[in-house]
């Protein structure tokens, strides 16, 4: 049968560890908002150093192996679940962090127990698999609004859990102390290099996918308001597009201009105005579809493509005119006006709809404000000059 060389597998899988969780805290260092990298690395290094007492069983000092070894085995399987919690945004729970490697150290005091290699092979295995489900939970409950998939994570902790209990059902038959020549504790050697490996990997994968995102969500948001910005418009608008092109279905575009705004700023103050600004957004979002998309695209500026026919959009326009016109808001005289494009089967490009709201727009603008006009038509909706 195939023989592994025990120490020179020892050598090489923690050597590996010790590395990974080197270089987990070197990307922790670079950045220290991500605490979980701190955990993980810490782990890793535990781990390593809990594998070598592990391998010193039957060499004399039997207590150091049984009982230090699998305490720190032990407090990585809890910093292992600390690193998941951190990950779907809890906060670390010391006391549990240390209640299994307390209660492993309070166990081996009672003799029975410490000289019964089953009993502490049931009670390794339950523990560490109470850890490595807590993780498993935490992923599970937290999957739908993690903005990163879990799903490799709860692979390889699954992974690691089903073959924890095999190892243990298989270790009753072996004798005390006779452990680290057996070929099962070589097979543990892989699988935790293998864990090991793995987990540093899809840990600060994760944790760059979400960076990532983290980015590129700043990239298309407005952040006074939380809505699309101008990239985040052209971009999703492009989709939109093409989607109701192939759907052949109408499209329409919405753009506003908020009016006397300075005026706004200037009577009120730049606060005031931010809040004039929120307000719209708000409002404007309240009345959309889910598949709609609107944004700020200027200063004062907001744009809404909708799916949707001219007299859909007409309609649209108009309840949001009028809605804001009437927005409760401490004496403040706030219109919008609007331009708005349509095209009936999508055959037209995003900068043609943009063009012709823009020229409606000034048309509205240029008749009194507080109103919507519409192209491409002579058919104008006209709205009565508010009394101001
Ligand atoms: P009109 O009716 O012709 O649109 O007049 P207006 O005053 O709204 O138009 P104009 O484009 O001259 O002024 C827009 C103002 O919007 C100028 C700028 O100071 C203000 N503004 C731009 N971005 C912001 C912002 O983020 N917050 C606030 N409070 N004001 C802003
Ligand atoms: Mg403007
Ligand atoms: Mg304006």
């Amino acid at each position: 049968m195939f023989q592994f060389h025990l120490p020179s597998l020892l050598v090489a899988n923690t050597s590996v560890i010790t590395l990974c969780g080197l270089l987990l805290l070197f990307s922790w260092l670079r950045g220290r908002e991500q605490r979980l990298l701190l955990w993980a690395g810490i782990m890793l290094l535990l781990a390593s150093a809990g594998l070598i007492l592990n391998a010193l069983r039957g060499m004399g000092m039997d207590w150091l192996p049984v009982i230090v070894g699998n305490m720190l085995l032990l407090l990585c399987g809890a910093m292992n679940w600390t690193a998941m919690r951190l990950f779907c945004g809890r906060s670390p729970r010391y006391a549990w962090v240390l209640a299994g490697a307390l209660l492993w150290l309070a166990a081996c005091f009672w003799p029975p127990f410490y000289q019964s290699l089953q009993a502490r092979v049931l009670f390794n295995t339950l523990l560490m698999g109470a850890y490595l489900l807590a993780a498993l939970l935490e992923l599970w409950r937290a999957r739908s609004q993690l903005d990163v998939s879990p799903l490799p994570a709860m692979i390889l902790i699954a992974f690691h859990l089903a073959f924890m209990t095999m190892r243990a059902l298989l270790s009753f038959d072996e004798s005390a102390g006779a452990l680290q020549n057996s070929p099962l504790f070589g097979y543990l050697l892989i699988e935790s290099l293998l864990y090991a490996v793995g987990m540093a990997f899809v840990m600060l994968s994760m944790v760059k996918e979400r960076a990532e995102q983290g980015l590129r969500l700043a990239a298309y948001r407005d952040v006074l308001t939380g809505v699309a910005n101008r990239r985040g418009f052209l971009e999703s608008g492009e989709r939109l597009l093409a989607l109701c092109r192939r759907q052949q279905r109408p499209l329409a575009l919405l753009l506003f201009d908020l009016d006397h705004f300075k005026r706004i700023n200037d009577g009120f103050g730049h606060a005031a105005g931010d809040q004039v600004l929120v307000d719209f957004a708000k409002l404007v979002q309240g009345q959309m579809r889910k598949e709609d998309i609107f944004a700020r695209i200027g200063g004062e500026e907001f744009a809404c493509l909708i799916v949707a026919d001219r007299q859909q959009a007409m309609t649209m326009a108009e309840r949001i005119r009028a809605d804001f016109f009437t927005l409760e808001s401490n004496g403040l005289t706030r219109s919008v006006s609007i331009g708005v494009s349509f095209c009936a089967d999508a055959e037209c490009d995003l900068q043609w709809l943009l063009a012709q709201a823009d020229q409606a727009l000034y048309s509205a603008k240029h008749q009194g404000r507080n109103r919507v006009r519409c192209l491409p038509t002579g058919d104008w909706l006209l709205v009565a000059e508010p009394a101001r």
